[in-house]
């Protein structure tokens, strides 16, 4: 069977370092297979993605050489993500969640994802008598509970009981907005996705994923995580966000400059010289792709990585 993997980013804001690198990554891994790679365009979040923010995500991977058999939006799969809560409501899992964010959080108890675990305090309450779709709070799903056993490709133990380390997912949120990990994992199997390829800040969840798809009885993709770019903010290093984005980048870089910048960040070139997502495939290899972060620095003209440093998953 051909691979597909898919490149899937919140188009929540402009493309920046860290979200190139990824999708370069995610484009290598299938192409390198001769596999068929989906861009999702993840445009759920009411608040925060705009159609200027979706298309721009799209037209800046396109710049970057980057392309893709098939492009959706993710809000185009309403009715397959609502049929998710359809069958959980049937099972008698879905319920209706009243805690404020400060009961949440009164507890202290930490998740893997560094969140506050979700004790069930609401587990049982009944949904509205016209359904879930009546529902004005968040919506739950009840999780079994027990280990999920997982090891990523590149050999990160991830098995976790998520009922236990997380507890009930938030599937619905009160702006009735599908939640990330049920739309992200009904997506997949809608797309026939095989692999799926991201950074290591979303490693931590993957159990509740493995979860979701085991009680929607969807295929499970093979997953494997890679480094991140991280910059320095204050004296902590965070994931790269806010640092540079897509616009300002391409007035100082062009498009096989830029590659070329986050090849040699990932250990896939010894400089930065410039080159093409083309031209990295054909020695494409996962071996050569550091497993380390690297902390990166943008001096307002140019970026420069800095250093090396490891995240605990
Ligand atoms: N949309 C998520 C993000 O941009 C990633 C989804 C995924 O790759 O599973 O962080």
């Amino acid at each position: 069977m051909t691979d597909t993997g898919r490149f899937a980013p919140s188009t929540t804001g402009p493309a920046h370092p860290g979200t190139l690198l990824a999708a370069l990554l995610c484009w290598l891994d299938a192409r390198s297979r001769g596999g068929r790679v989906v861009l999702r365009l993840e445009d759920l979040d009411p608040e925060r993605s705009t159609p200027e923010l979706t298309s721009a995500m799209e037209d800046g991977l396109s710049w970057l050489g980057l392309d893709w058999d098939e492009t959706v939006r993710q809000s185009a799969n309403r009715e397959a993500h609502e049929d998710a809560l359809d069958r959980f409501a049937a099972a008698g899992l879905l319920y209706p969640c009243a805690c404020s964010r400060a009961t949440h959080k009164s507890h202290g108890l930490r998740s893997p994802d560094g969140g506050f675990r979700y004790l069930g305090t609401c587990r049982g309450r009944a949904l509205p008598a016209g359904g879930w779709r009546e529902c004005e709070e968040p919506l739950r799903v009840e999780l079994p509970s027990g280990v999920v056993p997982c090891v990523d490709e590149s050999g990160l133990d991830l098995s976790q009981d998520p009922a236990a380390q997380f507890g009930d997912p938030v599937v619905r949120r009160r702006d009735g907005a599908i939640a990330y990990h049920l739309a992200s994992v009904v997506d997949d199997s809608l797309q026939d996705v095989t692999r799926v390829v991201r950074g290591r800040d979303l490693a931590a969840t993957t159990g509740v994923q493995l979860r979701l798809r085991a009680m929607l009885e969807l295929p499970r993709p093979v997953y494997r995580h890679h480094l991140l770019l991280l910059e320095q903010r204050g004296d902590k290093l965070a994931k790269l966000h806010g640092a540079v984005g897509l616009p300002r980048l391409r007035e100082h870089y062009g498009a096989s400059g830029l590659c070329g910048f986050l090849a040699h960040a990932a250990g896939l070139s010894p400089d930065p010289a410039p080159r093409t997502p083309r031209d990295l495939l054909a020695d494409f290899d996962w071996r050569r792709v550091h497993a380390q972060d690297r902390v990166i620095h943008w001096d307002g003209t140019q970026l420069r990585v800095d250093a090396v440093r490891l995240l605990d998953v």
